[in-house]
């Protein structure tokens, strides 16, 4: 009888196991992100370059992770890689300011429309972090509103309403009490924010401007308008979370992209050429909260305070610079993208060739696929917004069984996904796009034959 996926990635992927097996007797869970887990184990990678990596099994994959989407010109950009490899021999913390931090931001100001005062950070969690303080202090307000689904990295005041089921009001380890300056909201229903927002005491408004995780969960047409309209009309900061969009939507992000600027921009990824990093920016009499003066009575009740050992580490700071002056080039945009709407297409044809219970959707550079669903909606091209679709099942698509099945059949075909979608890159060319359609109509067809799509 012929093996199954499952049996296929165990033998193909042994040596990933066995260091998993070991991962698991010093690290916990064996993985060092929630977002890595992949049952029975997830694979383990040795060297990248361009597209393309090898795990320790020495299986070439087509990466679609390709850190986390923070590489947007692939692994080991030759000019970044200079850049890093000049900056290591010139010494790598400083302890002090320099000019690379300053080459940085004024590249950050150029490029972000809202961004007129910059400051850096060592994450986009840190980011999201900051831009909350620096709204909470510059308001004086408590509260912080956030929409379902939506993903502001792991700090305290960023996960609640963030997996489904989405009005679960607990997150184990996070004080009720810090959950309690946080209000959750679905996302696309303007009358219900207007609502919350009477109440007068939000300091800001965050949102993935994508809509969920990426565009999991697309915003509707005018929502980000409306956002900003009713924000402003009730005096309340807009921070949009650009960690991923950033760079990637256009070189601008997505505020660029969609004409709709906020009050802060909360950044990571991308802007720090895939190092470390990440940034806050945005209106400078917001920012200048954060700003010494001579008052030695605002400086310690007013002033709002930051720190951090990393910040604008010399690496991150040459590899986000050089990052964003390539960056600068809308071509760039149109190419991933393009690559991106080429794969979502053609994952919906095959979908509908094996009549398989499922949806690729997606917009900009990226794409997600959804299996085991409810919807009957069958599209055979590009997909933006799944339409009559459960916001929770969109923002559950990249986990359930079937999903990581699907990841583990493409990974024994040679491709990598990132929960079941990915990020396009400058060096992934029609070969790789080619192939990975192959791919995945090699997987779907087996997964059908397998009967995994029987019951669903
Ligand atoms: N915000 C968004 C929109 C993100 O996608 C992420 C990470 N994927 C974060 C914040 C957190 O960034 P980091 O992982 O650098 O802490």
């Amino acid at each position: 009888m012929a093996s199954t996926i499952l049996e296929d990635y165990q033998r193909e992927f042994a040596a990933s196991k066995r260091l998993f097996e070991r991962s698991n007797k010093v690290i916990v869970g064996g993985i060092t992100h929630d977002g890595r887990y992949l049952n029975p184990f997830p694979p383990f990678i040795a060297t990248a370059n361009g597209s393309h990596k090898m795990s320790v099994d020495g299986r070439d994959l087509i990466d679609y992770a390709v850190g986390h989407g923070s590489l947007i010109f692939g692994h080991n950009d030759p000019e970044i890689t200079e850049a890093m490899q000049n900056r290591v021999a010139e010494g790598t913390h400083l302890g002090a300011g320099h000019e690379n931090e300053v080459l940085w931001a004024e590249q950050i100001v150029k490029l972000v429309p809202s961004a007129e005062r910059v400051r850096f950070t060592a994450s986009g969690t840190e980011s999201t972090l900051l831009a909350m303080r620096i709204a909470r202090g510059y308001t004086q307000k408590s509260t912080i509103l956030k929409f379902e689904g939506h993903f502001h990295g792991w700090q305290d005041y960023a996960l609640k309403g963030e997996k489904p089921p989405f009005e679960n009001v607990k997150v184990p380890g996070i004080p009720a009490e810090t959950l309690g300056t946080v209000s959750v909201l679905p996302s696309n229903d303007l009358a219900m924010l207007e609502e919350r927002l009477v109440q007068g005491d939000v300091a800001a408004v965050i949102l993935e401007p994508s809509g969920a995780s990426w565009a999991t969960i697309p915003l509707k047409e005018q929502f980000l308008e409306g956002v900003r309209e009713l924000t402003r009309k009730h005096d309340v900061l807009l921070i949009f979370d650009e960690v991923i969009t950033g760079f990637r939507w256009a070189p601008g992000g997505a505020q660029q992209r969609f004409g709709v600027i906020p009050d802060l921009t909360t950044m990571a990824k991308i802007v720090a050429g895939g190092m470390p990093g990440g940034a806050v920016a945005g209106r400078a009499d917001v920012m200048e909260i954060m700003k010494f003066t001579d008052d030695a009575a605002w400086n310690a009740n007013r002033r709002v305070p930051q720190a951090g050992t990393y910040n604008a580490n010399p690496l991150a700071a040459v590899a986000g610079y050089t990052c964003l002056r390539k960056v600068d080039d809308r071509s760039i945009h149109d190419y991933c993208d393009a690559h991106a709407a080429t794969l979502r297409s053609a994952m919906n044809q095959v979908l509908n060739k094996y009549d398989a219970p499922g949806f690729a959707w997606g917009e900009s550079s990226v794409f997600h696929v959804a299996l085991d669903t409810t919807c009957t909606n069958r599209p055979d091209g590009d997909l933006h917004t799944p339409e009559g679709v459960d916001p929770e099942y969109l923002k559950k698509s990249g986990g359930t069984p079937l999903s990581q099945i699907l990841e583990i059949g493409m990974l024994v075909e040679g491709v990598h996904l990132f929960h079941a979608g990915g990020f396009i890159c400058t060096e992934h060319d029609s070969q790789d796009i080619e192939k990975t359609i192959a791919a995945f109509d090699r997987v779907i067809g087996r997964m059908q034959e397998e009967g995994l799509f029987a019951d669903t």
